[in-house]
């Protein structure tokens, strides 16, 4: 059968799933897609900020790239300070390619982006529709899905795609465990409006003894605040007079991923595939790029290849997190003091300089190879 009348379910409409239905609808598939939620996450609730310049170019050919430039501030500056002291301050604007490094763009409007072009294909994710059951053969999955009104329906698929997040109700489903670590202490964020104007061009970490706090732009007028320091609320020097505390939350931080990222027809993509720090800004961005290769894998009718394709990706971004992850969160005095001379002295390396932005960017993974001229 010709893989455009094969019948694809797409479990989850967070930026994944979307992703992956639209990817698919550009290539003439016509995908169902279902979550459990009412809607996007809230535009004040966004977890997902950062959009690298790797998420850019996956999402060029369908044209939401152009709606994100128009939308999301570009980082132009990383710095990291110490004492009230700028220890390193890196363009970001020095990658090569069409793109900066990193934009920021709350992961609501992102999701508002994708779904606005998925609605050129006249596709509509089916909201408050459950899976709460998978299973059959290798070669076509059934699943139930339960629905508001509590009725329920039960079909069979050619393709599932599990984009449904961490808790994947699909990867249970398929027995397939979830490997690996949970941090010891709990990261702390909170987004405040202002009353008068902020610099969105930049991002900061400022390292404490023990700890950190980053500041991210998240608007014209809304920084985030994210930080290992349960009284960091209190540190923080304002840019402006408060107009509002806009979201605040805390969580831990887990480093996991599925033991495979397939079994039979059943595809895993984004966090219900791996999570890990959002240190680097890489889990929407790797989800995103999980969908990308998805998506074009079935059109070519290689989908089985998928899981071994993306493994080197996920161990990549894993390893990457974990290391920035050990340095904002170093408790030792001495490995402490280490790191704070360190940093600069390494990041005056151009090599070492280009390195890092290469994987803030997103460019450490395999290039897209349907995208003429990707890096
Ligand atoms: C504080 C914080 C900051 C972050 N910052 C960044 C960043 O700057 N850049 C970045 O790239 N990433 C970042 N991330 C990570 C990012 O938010 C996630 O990686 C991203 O949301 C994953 O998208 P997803 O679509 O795979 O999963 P999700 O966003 O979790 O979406 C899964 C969807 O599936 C639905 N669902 C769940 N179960 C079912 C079911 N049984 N049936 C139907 N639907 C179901 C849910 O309702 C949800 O809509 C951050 C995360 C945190 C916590």
């Amino acid at each position: 059968m010709a893989s455009g009348h094969r019948s694809i379910l797409i479990a989850g409409a967070g930026a994944t799933g979307l992703t992956a239905a639209l990817e698919l609808a550009r290539r003439g598939h016509l995908p169902r897609i279902v979550d459990s939620d009412a809607g996007p996450v809230p535009l004040t609730e966004s977890r997902a900020l950062g959009i690298n310049a790797r998420t850019l170019t996956l999402l060029s050919p369908s044209r939401v790239t152009d709606t994100i430039l128009q939308e999301a501030q570009q980082i132009q500056h990383f710095r990291i300070a110490a004492k009230g002291k700028v220890l390193a301050d890196i363009d970001t604007t020095e990658v090569p390619g069409p793109y900066s490094a990193i934009h920021a763009l709350a992961q609501g409007h992102t999701e508002r982006l994708l779904l606005g072009k998925l609605s050129d294909y006249e596709i509509v994710p089916e909201w408050q529709t459950v899976v709460e059951a998978v299973s059959g053969d290798l070669s076509e999955t059934k699943v139930t899905l339960k629905k508001l009104d509590g009725s329920v329906e039960t079909a069979d698929f050619d393709i599932v795609i599990a984009a449904d997040g961490s808790h994947s109700t699909v990867r249970e489903a398929l027995g397939l465990g979830f490997p690996g670590q949970v941090l010891e202490s709990s990261f702390y964020l909170a987004d405040f409006r202002y009353a008068g104007p902020v610099d969105p061009s930049y991002a900061e970490i400022s390292l404490f003894d023990p700890g950190m706090i980053g500041r991210l732009p998240v608007t014209r007028d809304v920084l985030r605040y994210i930080s290992t320091l349960p009284d960091f609320e209190s540190r923080i020097e304002h840019p402006a007079p408060i107009a509002e505390r806009v979201w605040a939350s805390d969580f831990r931080i887990h480093f996991r991923r599925a033991e495979v990222m397939a079994k039979g027809n059943v595809f895993l993509a984004g966090d219900a595939a791996h999570i890990h720090s959002p240190a680097g800004a890489r889990g929407m961005n790797l989800g995103i790029e999980d969908a990308c290769w998805l998506a074009w894998l079935i059109s070519e009718g290689r989908e089985q290849e998928y899981a071994v394709l993306r493994m080197p990706a996920v161990t990549t971004v894993l390893k990457q997190t974990h290391q920035l992850t050990s340095l904002i969160t170093m408790k030792h005095p001495m490995a402490i003091a280490i790191r704070n001379l360190a940093v600069p002295v390494l990041l005056r390396i151009p090599a070492f300089r280009q390195k890092l932005l290469h994987g803030v960017s997103g460019y450490d993974t395999q290039s897209p190879p349907w995208i003429d001229g990707a890096l």
